[in-house]
């Protein structure tokens, strides 16, 4: 009786006083974790150069790669796996990681079909649709609709759906971006947005939500006063974190400062966000950062 008093005790002391805490796997990818449940979005350790997309080449995820950097990260439990959208900088890993956590997959008809593909099986894969809500643990995930950019120029490559299952080795032409979701996560904690891209459409419904952290990718964004203005002064948010700010063309290094995106400008950026009084933190992989107390 006493050791179930005792095991009363801590379970609520757990829940009660957990944090909520993150981490950043390069690119989009990241875990978000209550210290009961951890959601992994977007994984996509294993990185491709130039050269891999060419016609004839064939891509697939690297086990090795992706185990290291779990490892090396502290990520060894996942509950669920979230995507936002089915280019191999977002999916590629999704497949392993759900195989390996033994947990779901979440995300579009496109992301479902990259899934099935790598052999993940009807209850490992739960398709989502914009202006959804799932429940995962304590988590609440709310789904929007924002249009993926285009890439550069006006054009936008590897656009379109995929239609049927990618197998494990694939051209990275297969993965076309699909839907685009971004996700507003609610807590007992607090609410935390993840804006999948930079620019948002006018009077959209993101526009309206607060929130006490916001993640952002900020590659190739219009400009950081349109997502000042359009996102970040809106959620009200005391931290801000910037994503996709490295350069997915490039292995993930594993010594020294990471390689920027190209044309990133992210001094830019954190100075105008710091000169509106709002705290920007630049992730480096596996930092562990406390997003809720
Ligand atoms: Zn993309």
């Amino acid at each position: 009786m006493k050791s179930f008093l005792f095991l009363i005790l801590i379970t609520f002391s757990i829940s009660s006083f957990a944090q909520i805490k993150f981490k950043w796997l390069g690119i989009t990818a990241m875990t978000i974790s209550d210290g009961k449940t951890t959601l992994f979005f977007d994984p996509a350790i294993t990185r491709f150069g130039p050269l891999d997309f060419l016609p004839f080449k064939k891509i697939q995820s690297n086990h090795a790669e992706v185990d290291y950097w779990l490892n090396r990260c502290g990520v060894n439990s996942v509950q669920a796996t979230i995507v936002n959208h089915a280019h191999t900088d977002h999916v590629i890993d999704a497949p392993y990681v759900v195989k390996k956590f033994k947990n779901k997959l979440f995300g579009s008809s496109s992301v479902m079909n990259v899934g099935r593909g790598h052999g993940l099986s009807s209850h490992e894969l739960q398709e989502i649709k914009h202006g959804g809500v799932f429940k995962i643990g304590d988590f609440t995930i709310s789904t929007f609709n924002t249009p993926h950019p285009p890439h550069a120029a006006g054009i936008m490559l590897m656009d379109g759906h995929i239609e049927k299952p990618i197998p494990p080795q694939a051209s990275a032409w297969d993965y076309k971006v699909g839907d685009t979701f971004s996700f507003y996560i609610t807590h007992p904690k607090g609410k935390i947005l993840y804006q999948s891209v930079a620019d948002i459409e006018n009077n959209g419904p993101l526009q309206k939500l607060e929130a006490d952290v916001a993640f952002i990718s900020i590659a190739n964004r219009t400009s950081t006063e349109k997502i000042l203005t359009e996102t970040l002064r809106p959620t009200k948010a005391n931290l801000v974190i910037p994503l996709h700010i490295d350069n997915f063309l490039y292995p993930m290094k594993r010594t020294g400062e990471i390689d920027l995106w190209w044309g990133l400008k992210l001094e830019e950026f954190n100075q105008k966000l710091q000169a509106s009084g709002l705290k920007v933190h630049v992730p480096k992989y596996c930092d562990e950062v406390t997003l809720l107390n």
